[in-house]
């Protein structure tokens, strides 16, 4: 396809008040580019699909040492670490933030994979030492993704620092979209990178239990003063996917409300990916889908 070869766009991005604010003219170019580069701070770029349907957004560390992608992207055809190259030439490994196929589209293009060190990671790990994912893990039906068995260069644990030189990262386990789901928090700049474990869009609760958990934990970890910057954008595509601390306030007072009860959802489908699921209304675009199956007719949780 014509646009998956695209040129790669560097936008210009400026930080107003926290707010990632994109070019105008670079965004008015046309039919976009497969990828968007946003700099939000001499470490940290995020990468942006907004022509995908699920407009994800990875997220590119680079320190003095290392650079370190949090996420694959979902294209399958160009090739994002060719992005990563205009940025920098540091050697760079990558880090899904959990294995959904949304995730890990582009994980071929990378030599140095990285996983988080959690059981329902190492048991896909054969005795030809690579890591065989079953598709029912990582779900690639959806977008005619096959993901090849791959070499893991690194396992991370739970509150392991991964230092990039001079940018250190501790990874945070996050259960509750998915068993695996991780999250990066770099202290020393009061980042949260939460993959689809926080981002301003729906959430896609594979266990409510673990979810409300991890959120409670997050927010023990965070101040309001911490940017959050999440793997899905909301309807505008083109921004940065971030939160604040009350909004995570406000997801977990929902969590705790729908396990208790007390919240009351409304049905929800749509043709590309949920057959049905019940949606818990947040607040502007901020959702929580639970008790989902998919247009496969596969149910969703753990
Ligand atoms: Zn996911």
């Amino acid at each position: 396809m014509q646009r998956l070869i695209a040129a790669l766009v560097v936008m210009a991005s400026t930080v107003v008040g926290g707010v990632v604010q994109v070019d105008e003219a670079a965004q008015a170019s046309g039919v976009g580019p497969a990828f968007v580069v946003h700099k939000l701070s001499d470490t940290l770029y995020a990468i942006g699909e907004p022509d995908y349907y699920q407009k994800n957004y990875s997220y590119l560390l680079v320190g003095s040492e290392k650079a370190l992608m949090f996420d694959a992207g979902a294209n399958q055809a160009a090739d994002i670490t060719k992005v990563v190259e205009t940025i920098t030439k540091k050697p760079l490994s990558v880090l899904p933030s959990h294995l959904h196929f949304d995730h890990l589209g582009g994980l071929h293009n990378f030599s140095s994979i990285y996983l988080a060190d959690l059981p329902a990671i190492r048991r896909f790990k054969q005795s030809d030492g690579l890591y065989h994912v079953p598709e029912a893990v990582y779900l690639g039906n959806f977008d005619h993704m096959t993901l090849k068995p791959f070499r893991v260069e690194r396992l991370i644990k739970p509150n392991e620092v991964i230092d990039l030189g001079g940018l250190k990262v501790r990874l945070l386990s996050t259960p509750g979209h998915t068993q695996d789901e991780v999250a990066l928090l770099d202290e020393t700049h009061n980042v949260l990178l939460s993959g689809d474990h926080l981002y301003p869009s729906w959430l896609l609760a594979g266990n409510l239990a673990d979810y409300t958990t991890s959120v409670a934990a997050t927010l023990e970890l965070i101040n309001p003063d911490t940017r959050i910057y999440g793997a899905h954008a909301d309807e505008d595509a083109s921004r940065v996917p971030a939160m604040s601390y009350a909004d995570v306030q406000q997801i977990h007072e929902k969590l705790v409300a729908i396990q208790a009860g007390r919240a009351t959802g409304k049905s929800f489908s749509d043709p590309e990916l949920i057959r049905s699921s019940k949606l818990f209304e947040v607040q502007k675009g901020i959702s929580i889908l639970t008790d989902i199956t998919f247009t496969d007719g596969r149910g969703y949780g753990y």
